[in-house]
C-alpha cells in the first residue's frame, strides 16, 4: 500500500469539477451535496464510498453535505431501514446535523410542479397501461410512437390529474407523462412517466397518497428543492442526466449539476440491496449484519474500524470506469488500521495439550507480556504460566517435513515471553491413534523467552495455562462468494449457487488467557500470529465470550501487487 497523507484527501474529477465551478462562480459558488439512500434496505460498502464522496467533498470545500432518504417506493420502505441507515452514516463518521430531509416530505410540492408541467403544455395524463407505455416506446433503431392521449388540452389534463389524486381511478389506469419527444435517441426522453397511481401505504405518509412519483421525476427536483450544487451519482444515471436537466429547465427552478462516477464492485461479493434482501430473508445469512455481509453493520461486526473504511474510500479513489476492487485491499486497511491500535492476547483456536513434565504440579508464575509493540504506552500485563498448558494444535507435527520449526519430537521452540520448551514423548489416544497430549521439558534459564548462552529456536508459539485458560467460541470466516465476481454468470448460473459453503468456520474449544473472559463486546484485539478479532456484539458475555475474526495477520495485498494472485 502506498502511504499517504491521511489529512489530505486524494484528488479525483469531481473535486476538479468542484473547484472550476466555484472558481467561476457556478452554481452560486457553493458547495452543497447530499446522500440519497432509499430506506429499502441497509447499507453497504458501495455506499460508505458514496458517503464518504459527498460528505468528504462538503467538509473539504467549506460546504454543507444533506442526508436525504429517497423515500418514493411505499413497498419496500420503513423505518427500520431509516434508522440503520442513520447509525451507519454516523458510525462512518459523518454529521449532517439538522438536515435529515425525505423525498416524501416533499409530495406536496412535486405535485405543485407537476401542476407547472401540465400547465405549461409539458405533462399530460395517459390512459396507457404500464405494458402499453412500454411496448410504444420504441427502441434504439425505431422511434416509439405517440399515446392517443398525448394531445389532450391543459384544462382535461388538469382535471384528470386532480381526480388522479383524489383516487377516483383504479391503481395503474392512468400515469402522468412528460410530454418531450417520441423519437428522442435517449429513450428515457420519450415521455417519461411522473406518476403513478398506487395505493400503497407509506411508512412516513401513510395512506396519505395514491399518487407516488417516479426516480427521475422525483430525485432532480428535491436536489432543487434544497439547493443541492453537486448532485454525485453512479454511473447508470448519466443516462438520465438528460431528463434531470430537461424537468429543472422546464420548471424554472434552482439547477444543481449532476455528476456521476463508477459505483464500487468488491471481489468475491454482491453490493446490491435486492441480492443483499434476499440472503438474509432466505436466511442464508445471519441477518442484514452477519459478519460475513458487505453491509457496513456486517463489517462493523466483523470487528471493521470506521476510520478503516474511510481510508479504503479514497484509496479506491473516484473513476467514470467500472471496475473490481479486490477484498484484500479492504482487508489491509483494516489491518493496518488495527495493527496500530488493537491490543494484543493469546488464544489457542484448537488446543493441544502440553504438559511440562519438569516444572512443579502447583506453581503458578505471573509473566511480562508486551500489550502491544508498536505502541509503548499501551504497556505490559502479567499472564499466568503453569505446569499445563495448550498450544495451538497446527503447532505440532509428530512427522515435521523439511521446512516445519515449530514443535515435534526431540524440538526446542520459544513459548512468546515465557521458555524454551523441548519435546520429550508423544501420548496418543489408543483407540483413534490422535495426538492427546505431547510432554515436554522446559529451560528454567530461558524465562522471558531469552536464553543467555545465545540459542535461539526457529519457531515461536503462543500458548495459554490449561487451569487459568478461558474456554470461548471463535468464528472464521472466509469470502461469502467462491467466485471473483459473482454478478457475472454463465447462461442458466443461478448467483446463490456460488455462495461460499465454507465461508464459517465455527470453533468452540478455544482457550483464551484470562483477560479476553471480561472483553467488551465490540472490543477489538490481535491474537497472537492468529489474526484480529473482535468480541462479537450479539453473542458475547462476560465470562462466556465470542470472537470473530475480523482478518488475518497475512498481507494478501502486497502478494495480490507483486504476482496478481492472492493465493499461493
Ligand atoms: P443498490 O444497487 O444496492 O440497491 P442503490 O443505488 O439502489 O443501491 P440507494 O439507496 O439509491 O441504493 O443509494 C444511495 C446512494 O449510494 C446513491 O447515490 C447511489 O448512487 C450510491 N451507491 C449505491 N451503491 C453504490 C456503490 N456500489 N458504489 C458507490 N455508490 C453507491
Ligand atoms: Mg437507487
Amino acid at each position: 500500500m502506498t502511504e499517504t497523507d491521511d489529512k489530505k484527501p486524494r484528488e479525483n474529477f469531481i473535486r476538479d469539477i468542484v473547484r472550476e465551478d466555484r472558481a467561476a462562480g457556478r452554481i452560486e459558488g457553493r458547495v452543497h451535496t447530499r446522500f440519497p439512500p432509499e430506506p429499502n434496505g441497509y447499507l453497504h460498502i458501495g455506499h460508505a464510498k458514496s458517503i464518504c464522496l459527498n460528505f468528504g467533498l462538503a467538509a473539504d470545500f467549506d460546504g454543507l453535505c444533506n442526508l436525504r432518504f429517497d423515500d418514493t417506493n411505499p413497498e419496500t420502505e420503513s423505518f427500520e431501514y431509516v434508522a440503520s441507515i442513520k447509525e451507519d452514516v454516523r458510525w462512518l463518521g459523518f454529521d449532517w446535523d439538522d438536515r435529515e430531509y425525505y423525498a416524501s416530505d416533499y409530495y406536496e410540492k412535486l405535485y405543485e410542479f407537476a401542476e407547472i408541467l401540465i400547465r405549461k403544455g409539458k405533462a399530460y395524463v395517459c390512459d396507457l397501461g404500464a405494458e402499453d407505455v412500454t411496448a410504444t416506446r420504441g427502441t434504439l433503431t425505431r422511434p416509439g410512437t405517440d399515446s392517443p392521449f398525448r394531445n389532450r388540452t391543459v384544462e382535461e389534463n388538469l382535471d384528470l390529474f386532480r381526480r388522479m389524486r383524489a383516487g377516483e381511478f383504479p391503481d395503474g389506469a392512468k400515469s402522468l407523462r412528460a410530454k418531450i419527444d417520441m423519437a428522442h435517441p435517449n429513450l428515457l426522453l420519450r415521455d417519461p412517466v411522473m406518476y403513478r397511481i398506487r395505493r400503497a401505504h407509506h411508512y412516513r405518509r401513510g395512506d396519505a397518497w395514491c399518487l407516488y412519483p417516479t426516480y427521475d421525476w422525483a430525485h432532480g427536483q428535491s436536489d432543487s428543492i434544497e439547493g443541492i450544487t453537486h448532485s454525485i451519482c453512479t454511473l447508470e444515471f448519466e443516462v438520465h442526466r438528460p431528463l434531470y436537466d430537461w424537468f429543472l429547465k422546464e420548471l424554472g427552478v434552482f439547477k444543481p449539476r449532476q455528476i456521476e462516477f463508477a459505483r464500487l464492485n468488491l471481489s468475491h461479493t454482491v453490493l446490491s440491496k435486492r441480492k443483499l434482501l434476499l440472503l438474509v430473508k432466505e436466511n442464508r445469512v445471519d441477518g442484514w449484519d452477519d459478519p460475513r455481509m458487505p453491509t457496513i453493520s456486517g463489517l462493523r461486526r466483523r470487528g471493521y474500524t470506521p476510520a478503516a473504511i474511510r481510508r479504503f474510500a479514497d484509496l479506491i479513489g473516484v473513476a467514470k470506469v467500472p471496475s473490481i476492487v479486490d477484498m484484500p485491499l479492504l482487508e489491509s486497511c483494516v489491518r493496518e488500521d488495527l495493527n496500530k491500535t488493537s491490543p494484543r492476547a493469546m488464544a489457542v483456536l484448537r488446543p493441544l495439550k502440553i504438559v511440562l513434565t519438569n516444572y512443579p504440579e502447583d506453581k503458578v508464575e505471573m509473566l511480562e507480556c508486551v500489550n502491544n509493540p508498536e505502541d509503548p504506552s499501551a504497556g505490559s500485563r502479567a499472564v499466568p504460566f503453569s505446569r499445563t498448558l495448550y498450544i495451538e494444535r497446527e503447532d505440532f507435527l509428530e512427522d515435521p517435513p523439511k521446512k516445519f520449526f515449530r514443535l515435534s519430537p526431540g524440538r526446542e521452540v520459544r513459548l512468546r515471553y515465557a521458555y524454551f520448551i523441548t519435546c520429550r514423548e508423544v501420548v496418543k489416544d489408543p483407540a483413534t491413534g490422535g495426538v492427546v497430549e505431547v510432554r515436554c521439558t522446559y529451560d528454567p534459564a530461558t524465562r522471558g523467552g531469552d536464553s543467555p548462552d545465545g540459542r535461539s529456536p526457529k519457531a515461536t508459539l503462543h500458548w495459554v495455562s490449561a487451569a487459568h485458560a478461558v474456554p470461548a467460541e471463535v468464528r472464521l470466516y472466509d469470502t461469502l462468494f467462491t467466485k471473483r465476481d459473482p454478478n457475472e454468470l454463465e447462461e442458466g448460473e443461478d448467483w446463490l449457487a456460488n455462495l461460499n459453503p465454507k465461508s464459517l468456520e465455527a470453533i468452540s474449544e478455544a482457550r483464551l488467557e484470562p483477560m479476553l473472559a471480561e472483553a467488551a463486546p465490540g472490543s477489538r484485539w490481535q491474537f497472537e500470529r492468529m489474526g484480529y478479532f473482535v468480541a462479537d456484539t450479539k453473542h458475547s458475555r462476560p465470562g462466556a465470550p465470542v470472537f470473530n475474526r475480523t482478518v488475518t495477520l497475512r498481507d494478501v495485498w502486497t502478494k495480490l501487487q507483486k504476482t496478481g494472485r492472492a493465493d499461493g
